[in-house]
């Protein structure tokens, strides 16, 4: 008998993570149902989507963008629903399965919480809502017994590679990080880096953010905090190695000091389709590793100097407490002013470090402490930028 289809949310199916997602769902044969997609902005995207899987409900969480579009395409049966306010309601239903949060930012962290809220397996690409809010997050998916699995091509690594033993037979965890478009830059160098250049990434297509944050390193720095919270590790069980070819995904180091890897072509495909299939294995949409050509794989220790955004993300993911928020508020803010022009790339991450210097850590915040932090922070940055 075929089993019935899992129903899924996805939360940001207009962004890089969210077309993947649609593709997962498109190729899975039936296995996946998409029950709702929401946007932000981008509604003619969102609004081909609905025409292709035919989701119960869409969200435009943007009501200027939602009333610019023109919907007469809209197939019938597929609801229509407008504002953020919405998206507590749809992930609440009895009948979904998982929540794929892939908002990029600390805008994703509303959609994350009100599926764990609802006691809903998370499927998590928003990275940012656990760097923001791990301690709270994972405190509410316990209370609620909800599970969150990784997305993030790193963590899923992990998780995958953890299978191989018990939680105390892990030594450490190793997250593996290209090194962006600028590992082999000098200081000298990386003093005169242009937009286009940063947007350049080596191996992975992702969306704009991301790949600023790859190009600084920040990206694994907010990667070091989302796996402390994951796995509840504590931050010297972290470390980072560069290798260039993203193929190892990531590495666990047990104590008896075997090391697992989980490999494949870099495709976020795969880690999504792990995490909406898990604990099952389906037929893979991604190219396989071609074993029949020679193949070379690099690994070098990171260079804290040069890329000192590392550095910055172990030290908040001992901290924990407010520090996460801030860290990533200032960083969303720098990077933005660096895409506009406003801010030098050599000058991201001493704006984030400044921010997190000046901040009035609280060990122990609220959720809303936690965004009034991330408020201060982005008007600092502000300050920073125009100062
Ligand atoms: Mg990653």
């Amino acid at each position: 008998m075929p089993e019935r289809p899992k129903n899924v949310v996805v939360l940001g199916s207009t962004g890089s993570i969210g077309r993947s997602t649609v593709e997962v769902i498109s190729g899975s044969c039936g296995g996946l149902r998409a029950y709702a997609l929401s946007a932000h902005g981008n509604t003619q995207v969102l609004l081909e989507q609905a025409k292709k899987l035919r989701p119960r409900h869409i969200i435009v969480t943007d009501s200027r963008a939602a009333a610019h579009q023109d919907w007469s395409e809209l197939p019938p049966g597929v609801n229509l629903l407008i504002g953020a306010e919405a998206i507590a309601d749809v992930v609440a239903s009895p009948e979904v399965g998982i929540v794929v949060s892939a908002v990029v930012g600390s805008a994703g962290l509303h959609g994350t919480w009100a599926a764990l809220a609802a006691g809903k397996t998370v499927a998590l690409a928003n990275k940012e809502s656990l760097v923001i809010g791990g301690a709270l997050i994972t405190q509410l998916a316990r209370n609620h017994g909800a599970a969150i699995l990784p997305v993030d091509s790193e963590h899923s690594a992990v998780f995958q590679a953890l299978q191989a033993g018990r939680a105390d037979e892990v030594h450490r965890v190793i997250l593996t990080a290209s090194g962006g478009p600028f590992r082999t830059f000098s200081r000298e160098q990386l003093e005169s880096v242009t937009v286009a250049e940063a947007l350049e990434h080596p191996t992975w297509d992702m969306g704009r953010k991301i790949t600023i944050d790859s190009a600084t390193l920040m990206n694994k720095a907010l990667e070091i905090i989302e796996a402390r919270w994951l796995f509840d590790l504590r931050p010297d069980q972290i470390g980072v190695v560069i290798h260039p070819q993203s193929i190892v995904h990531s590495l666990v180091e047990f104590i008896d000091g075997s090391v697992i890897a989980q490999m494949s072509v870099p495709d976020m495909k795969l880690p999504i389709q792990y995490a909406l299939s898990w604990p099952e294995r389906k037929q893979g949409l991604v190219q396989r590793l071609n074993w029949e050509q020679a193949m070379r794989l690099d690994f070098e220790p990171p260079d804290f100097e040069r890329f000192s955004a590392l550095r910055l993300g172990l030290e908040v993911a001992e901290a924990g407490g407010t520090a996460g928020a801030v860290l990533n508020a200032a960083n969303e803010a720098a990077v933005e002013a660096f895409l506009g022009g406003a801010l030098a790339f050599r000058d991201i991450v001493p704006l984030v470090h400044d921010v997190l210097k000046h901040h009035d850590f609280d060990p122990n915040p609220t959720l809303d402490q936690l965004l009034a932090a991330d408020r201060w922070a982005r008007q600092e940055a502000l300050r920073w930028v125009s100062a």
